[in-house]
C-alpha cells in the first residue's frame, strides 16, 4: 500500500497535485487487512484523508467483487465519474463496473410514450428536450438532464416500484432501470446507495427472487458515509401507507379487469376501510408527526380485506398479470397490517400530514442493529467508514446502534493540523436555550448579538447553522442590518444555488438548517466561520425519538448517554467538518450554546471534536481573524 500511495507511486502519477498522507495509507492498510481476513471493520477518517481511494484501491487490487454504497446521489456520482476510474488505474485493474440507483432515477419509457401521446401541461416544452436526450443517452439516468429535470418532469417521466408495470410493460426489454439492474448483476464493482442496499436485503429476507433483487448476492460491502446508516435503515425497513394508496390500487384498470365483477364488492370494501382508517387518523394528527397510540379498527379491517383478496388473485390466468396484481395487493395488506397493528413493541407507529393535507401512516423499527447485521451478514467482508463515527474516540454508539459488534476498529491520524488551522469558540457567558414554554426573548436577543460580533470578526464568510426554522428566521430578522455582507437563507432559493452564490461572494453569510450541516463542501477563504447556534439534540417529542428513548428507559439503559448525547455529538462534528476542507483552510467554529461549557456532558462533546484549541473569549476569535496566524495555545482553554 505504501508504494501505491507513495510520492512516486501510481496515485502520484495519475492525480495532479497529489500529496501523500499518512492517514490515507493507514486506512488503506487497515481495509486491506480486514478484507484479506474476510472480516468487518469500522474506520473513522477525516474529510481530507482521501477515504474513497483508501478503500477502493486495496479492494480492487485484491480483485474482490465489491458493492460500494454511499448516502447521496451526489456522492454516488462523484465515486462513479472520478474516484472509481482513478482507483482502477492506481490498482492496475480494469473491473467491470456499474452504477445503480433507485428505479425512480431512470427515464421510464412507458411514461415517455404516454407523454408523447398526451403531454402533461407541467412538462410542457421540456418534453422535446427530454425526447432529444432520450434518443442519445447511454444510461437513461435523469441526472443527465440537468436543468430540464424539474420536479414535474421527474414525477411524470419516472416510476417507482409501486407504479412500474414490470414484465407487463411493453418497453420492459429496453427499460433503463432494468438495464442498470442487469449490469449491476454482472459487474465486479457496483456503486450504489444505502437505501438500495437495505431494500435489497428486505427483498432477500422476503424471499424476493421473483421480484428481482437489484444487487449481486456476493461481494465485499463498503458502506461509506456510515454515520447515515441509522436513518437509511430506519427508512428502508419502515412500512408506509398513504391515504390514497388503497384506492389507487383497487381502481387500477389492470386490477379491476383481472379480478372481474365478482370481486367488485370486496375491492370497494378495501377502499372504504382505508377511507375510515384515515378519517379516524385525521382527527388526531396535527401539523407535526404524531404517534398513533390507539388501535384503529378500520386499519386492521383494511389489512384483512386486502389480504382476503389475495385468494381471488390466484384465479388470474395470465402469470405476469397474476404476479403484478398479487404483489401490489400483498404489499398493501402487509403495510396496512404493519402500520395499524400496534401490538408489537419493537415498532413505533406514527402519522404525518403533507403540505397538501394528505396523510401517511408509518411504522418504524425501534432498533436497526439486527436489521443492518442481517442485511450485511451474507457479505464476506464489510467496511463502514465516515468522518464522524466516534464519540469521545469510542465506536461504542456505532457498534451498539448499527450492529457492528466484533468489528476491527481504526481512527486514522488527523488529515489536518487543527491546532494551527482552527479555533473552537465555546462561550459560557451566553443565555442557555430556554426549555419549552419559557420566555425565549433574552436567549434569542443574546444569540443575535453574539452572531453579529462573530460575523464582524470574520468579515463574513460564515455559515450560521440552526436546529429550527423558527430560530433561523428570528436571527435573520434581528440581524437584517447588522452587517454589510451578502446574506443567504435556506429556503429562499435551491440549496445548490445558495451555495454557488455564497462561494462567489467570498464574504457571504448563510443562514442554514440541517441540510447545510452535512455533505456541503466550501473550500478556501469563502467559508472561515461556522456558527452552531444550539447543540443539535434531536427533537424529544418526535415519535421515533420519543419511542426509542422510552424503549431504552424500559430496558434500564441511560437513554441520554446512549442515544441523545452521541447523536448530538456526531451531528456537531458534522457541522464542524464544514470548516476545514483542505490543508490551507483556516477558521473558527463557534458553538453558541453555553451548555457545552456548563454541563458535564459538554466535555464529552468537546473531546469528540477535532483537536483544535478551545477558547471562551471573543477577543481570541477577533485576534485569530486579524492575524489568521497560528493561535498561541497559551491564550486558549485547551
Ligand atoms: S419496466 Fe417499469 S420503469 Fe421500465 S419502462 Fe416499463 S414501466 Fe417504466
Amino acid at each position: 500500500m505504501r508504494a501505491l500511495f507513495g510520492p512516486r507511486g501510481p496515485l502520484a502519477e495519475h492525480l495532479a497535485g497529489y500529496e501523500p498522507r499518512a492517514c490515507q495509507v493507514q486506512m488503506a492498510e487497515f481495509v486491506d487487512g480486514v478484507v484479506d481476513e474476510d472480516g468487518r471493520g469500522v474506520v473513522e477518517a477525516d474529510t481530507g484523508t482521501g477515504k474513497t481511494l483508501a478503500y477502493l484501491v486495496p479492494v480492487l487490487r485484491a480483485r474482490h467483487r465489491a458493492i460500494v454504497s454511499t448516502s447521496t446521489k451526489a456522492l454516488q456520482d462523484q465515486l462513479w465519474t472520478h474516484d472509481l476510474p482513478l482507483a482502477a488505474r492506481v490498482a492496475g485493474v480494469a473491473p467491470k463496473t456499474a452504477l445503480l440507483k433507485g428505479r425512480a432515477n431512470y427515464l421510464c419509457l412507458l411514461s415517455l410514450d404516454d407523454q408523447a401521446q398526451s403531454p402533461d401541461l407541467l412538462v410542457g416544452e421540456r418534453l422535446t428536450n427530454v425526447q432529444t436526450w432520450a434518443s442519445t443517452t447511454a444510461t437513461g439516468d435523469m441526472a443527465e438532464l440537468g436543468a430540464d429535470a424539474t420536479p414535474d418532469v421527474l414525477s411524470n417521466l419516472t416510476r417507482g416500484v409501486d407504479t412500474c408495470e414490470g414484465n407487463l410493460c411493453p418497453f420492459h426489454g429496453d427499460c433503463w432501470a432494468e438495464r442498470a439492474r442487469a449490469r449491476a448483476g454482472q459487474a465486479d464493482v457496483v456503486v450504489t446507495n444505502h437505501h438500495l442496499v437495505f431494500a435489497d436485503a428486505k427483498l432477500r429476507g422476503a424471499g424476493g427472487e421473483a421480484a428481482g433483487m437489484p444487487l449481486p448476492p456476493d461481494g465485499v460491502l463498503i458502506l461509506d458515509e456510515a454515520h447515515t446508516l441509522d436513518e437509511a435503515a430506519t427508512s428502508a425497513f419502515s412500512a408506509h401507507l398513504d391515504d390514497g394508496r388503497a384506492a389507487r390500487i383497487m381502481n387500477a384498470p389492470r386490477v379491476r379487469d383481472s379480478l372481474g365483477p365478482d370481486h367488485t364488492r370486496a375491492m370497494s370494501a378495501v377502499v372504504a376501510a382505508s377511507a375510515r382508517a384515515f378519517a379516524a387518523l385525521n382527527r388526531t394528527v396535527g401539523l407535526n408527526r404524531t404517534t398513533i397510540t390507539d388501535e384503529i379498527g378500520p386499519g386492521l379491517t383494511l389489512a384483512e380485506s386486502a389480504h382476503s383478496l389475495l385468494e381471488a388473485c390466484e384465479a388470474i390466468e395470465d402469470q405476469d398479470t397474476r404476479a403484478w396484481v398479487s404483489r401490489r395487493i400483498h404489499e398493501l395488506a402487509a403495510d396496512a397490517d404493519r402500520v395499524f397493528r400496534l401490538d408489537d413493541p419493537a415498532w413505533v407507529h406514527f402519522a404525518e400530514r403533507a403540505r397538501d393535507g394528505s396523510l401517511t401512516a408509518h411504522a418504524a423499527p425501534l432498533e436497526v442493529d439486527r436489521l443492518i447485521h442481517g442485511a450485511t451478514r451474507h457479505r464476506p467482508s464489510v467496511i463502514a467508514s465516515s468522518a464522524t463515527l466516534t464519540v469521545d474516540r469510542s465506536f461504542a454508539y456505532l457498534i451498539s446502534r448499527l450492529g457492528f459488534g466484533g468489528a476491527a476498529e481504526l481512527i486514522t491520524e488527523p488529515a489536518f493540523d487543527y491546532r494551527r488551522q482552527a479555533l473552537i469558540y465555546a462561550p459560557a457567558d451566553i443565555q442557555p436555550p430556554p426549555t419549552a414554554g419559557h420566555d425565549d426573548e433574552p436567549y434569542l436577543a443574546g444569540l443575535a448579538h453574539r452572531l453579529t460580533d462573530l460575523v464582524h470578526a470574520s468579515g463574513g464568510g460564515a455559515f450560521l447553522l440552526f436546529t429550527s426554522r423558527r430560530a433561523m428566521n428570528d436571527a435573520w430578522r434581528r440581524t437584517r442590518s447588522a452587517f454589510p455582507y451578502p446574506r443567504f437563507r435556506q429556503g429562499d432559493a435551491a440549496p445548490a444555488d445558495l451555495l454557488q452564490r455564497f462561494r462567489e461572494a467570498n464574504n457571504g453569510v448563510l443562514f442554514g438548517l440541517r441540510s447545510f450541516w452535512e455533505g456541503v463542501d466550501v473550500r478556501g477563504d469563502a467559508l472561515r466561520l461556522v456558527v452552531i447556534a444550539r447543540l443539535p439534540f434531536a427533537v424529544p417529542d418526535d415519535p421515533v425519538v420519543a419511542a426509542r428513548t422510552e424503549h431504552l428507559r424500559n430496558q434500564g439503559a441511560n437513554w441520554f448517554a446512549e442515544l441523545a448525547l452521541p447523536r448530538a455529538a456526531l451531528l456537531l462534528k458534522q457541522g464542524f467538518g464544514r470548516l476545514i476542507r483542505s490543508t490551507s483552510d483556516r477558521g473558527v467554529v463557534a458553538v453558541l450554546d453555553s451548555r457545552l461549557r456548563r454541563r458535564r456532558y459538554g466535555s464529552t462533546i468537546l473531546r469528540s471534536l477535532p483537536p483544535a484549541p478551545v477558547t471562551h473569549r471573543l477577543d481570541h476569535v477577533q485576534r485569530f481573524f486579524e492575524s489568521r496566524n497560528p493561535h498561541g495555545r497559551a491564550h486558549v482553554d485547551r
